[in-house]
């Protein structure tokens, strides 16, 4: 049993193509910096405290690494997420076809129905501060995201455009389905 004064701790995990932003985004959410050469070779995974409607509560991270070999590895990962921010960066259209990937492995493992919604989910396109190089259309990606009925926002990581957003937003989603 935990302590009764224990802050409620919500998972989310961070899932996406290697290079689109997803150890910048979570390093900035957590020590508002902008880190230009992080190499995990691993997932990795951050703590923080944070107020939610006034009360507090911690926020798990786990930054995946891509490099789950095992697929009982990453559906463990999946497993034990409550919420997923599934990131690809605007200016690469191939880490957009791949989140279709992402969503899939989190509703089957999630025993989710797509057309239930019961996942708190948010599609995210990163690296909005370079978007004169942009290969995905915001009405494109608005537009799955619209089928998957879940919420599209677009990130910098560098700037921190919305970078707060995403995570609040979900723990959110997390806390409305207590
Ligand atoms: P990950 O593999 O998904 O964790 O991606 P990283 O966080 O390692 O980022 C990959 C590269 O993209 C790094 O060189 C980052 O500095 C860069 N990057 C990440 N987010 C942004 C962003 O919002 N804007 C720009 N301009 N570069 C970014």
């Amino acid at each position: 049993m935990p302590p009764i004064n224990a802050k409620p701790l919500h998972k989310v995990i961070m899932v996406g193509s290697g290079g689109v932003g997803k150890s910048a985004l979570t390093l900035q959410f957590m020590y508002d910096e902008f880190v230009e050469d992080y190499e995990p070779t691993k997932a990795d995974s951050y703590r923080k405290n944070t107020v939610l409607q006034g009360n507090e509560c911690q926020i798990d991270i786990l930054d995946t690494a891509g490099q789950e070999d095992y697929a009982a590895i990453r559906d463990n990962y999946f497993r034990s997420g409550e919420g997923f921010l599934c990131i690809f960066s605007i200016t690469e259209r191939e880490s957009f076809l791949a989140t279709q990937d992402f969503r899939d492995q989190i509703l089957r493992v999630k025993g989710a129905d797509s057309a239930t919604d019961n996942v708190p989910f948010i599609l995210v396109g990163n690296k909005s501060d370079i978007s004169n190089r942009r290969q995905v259309p915001y009405e494109e990606a608005q537009a799955l995201a619209r089928q998957w009925r879940v919420d599209y926002v677009e990130t910098s990581a560098k700037t921190r455009d919305n970078v707060d957003k995403i995570y609040y937003d979900l723990l959110q989603k997390i806390h409305n389905k207590f």
